[in-house]
């Protein structure tokens, strides 16, 4: 068999265990509604939490070409440094700008632990950590979601986790190195969209956050100490040999950051009140408690997703291999533009489809 040949027969068995996926494309016709195949939806999906992607002032940051080359050749422009100071001056620490969130990850894990470290990381940890880890000369243990491990140097935990929707008790984690990926938190979470670590007190070793969601842009960032940071510049691979976040997209993260305010993040936390209280009242469960909505169907989540589809609300299913088997859900995500028509909708078509 030829590699060609090879390739055909893995995704006929992905495909025969029901696991292929496929890109829908979605015409947005505003923050939380776009259209897919000729019908109107009623987007539950996007980690647009704060509705800035779609913003006026967004829409007109975003001018100009790409960065050429790596932050390390000619690629780093003013615009750079203007974000990272202004992140810099909310964590009160050094920041530096990635150009996705999954490299930012995988240049902390590789660069940042050594062969000295022994380093924990949740089960539920995003693949961008995993991947992260998979790179590093440190020994590696998985732990159960939010277990401290006394033989561990560091531990390595997400503020919000993105599957399950919860936010662990950082202070169990307070005595070694931490790292906390806050990409679903910042923006939506903590004093001034900080993040969880900071709502609870924690000050980690590392924080990663990411423009992509609530700040409604692209790119990502990492908050650590002057020498961490000099050694990503100098030794972090998936910095070092990628091309700099475009300075578009630098703009339109900087603006991101700035509008992502108070009254947004009410408007997101009221959503999810509300939805989480529906949900509740049509006898079903969810877990977490943030603005990332996970509702357990199992079995049944790809036929409810399809049957929700129909109705004008458009709420993936995720399914193994990114959750458990048996552990398949909704992960409805809100977003502090839905109204409170939209998610009545979202509701009453629930209780239709199961
Ligand atoms: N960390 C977590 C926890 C994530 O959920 C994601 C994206 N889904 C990333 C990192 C990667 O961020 P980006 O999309 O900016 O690559």
């Amino acid at each position: 068999m030829n590699v060609q040949e090879r390739w055909s027969e893995r995704l006929l068995a992905i495909r025969e265990q029901g696991l292929a996926r496929e890109l829908l494309c979605l015409d947005w016709i505003g923050p939380t509604k776009a259209v897919l195949d000729g019908q109107q939806m009623d987007v539950f999906s996007s980690n647009d939490y704060l509705g800035l992607a779609s913003h006026p002032d967004m829409l007109a940051a975003w001018q100009g070409g790409g960065s050429g080359s790596s932050r390390l050749i000619s690629g780093t422009r003013q615009v750079h440094a203007e974000l990272e100071d202004e992140l810099a001056r909310r964590y009160g620490r050094p920041v530096l700008v990635f150009s996705s969130g999954y490299q930012a990850n995988i240049a902390v894990m590789s660069t940042l632990f050594d062969e000295h470290l022994k380093v924990a990381s949740d089960r539920l940890n995003h693949a961008s950590i995993i991947d992260g880890l998979r790179l590093s000369s440190c020994s590696v243990d998985i732990v159960e979601h939010g277990q401290f491990s006394s033989h561990a140097d560091a531990h390595v935990v997400e503020g919000l986790y993105s599957m399950d929707g919860d936010c662990l008790d950082l202070q169990r984690f307070r005595e070694g190195f931490l790292v906390v990926d806050e990409a679903h938190a910042v923006g939506c979470i903590g004093p001034n969209g900080l993040g969880v670590a900071k709502q609870q007190g924690i000050d980690p070793d590392v924080v990663i956050g990411t423009f992509g969601k609530a700040f409604g842009a692209a790119g990502a960032f990492v908050v650590c100490d002057q020498d961490a940071k000099e050694l990503l510049i100098s030794a972090g691979r998936s910095f070092v040999y990628t091309t700099a976040l475009a300075e578009s997209a630098a703009a339109a993260a900087l603006l991101g950051v700035r509008l992502a305010n108070d009254e947004r993040r009410e408007r997101l936390w009221n959503n999810t009140r509300a939805f989480r209280a529906g949900l509740k009242a049509l006898g079903l469960k969810a877990l977490g408690t943030e603005h990332i909505v996970p509702v357990v169907l199992g079995d049944s989540t790809m036929a409810v997703s399809a049957r929700l589809r129909e109705l004008g609300v458009f709420v993936p299913g995720i399914r193994y291999p990114t959750v458990r088997k048996g552990l398949e859900r909704l992960r409805f995500s809100l977003s502090a533009e839905h109204s409170g028509d939209q998610i009545s909708h979202a509701l009453e078509s629930l209780n239709k489809c199961i």
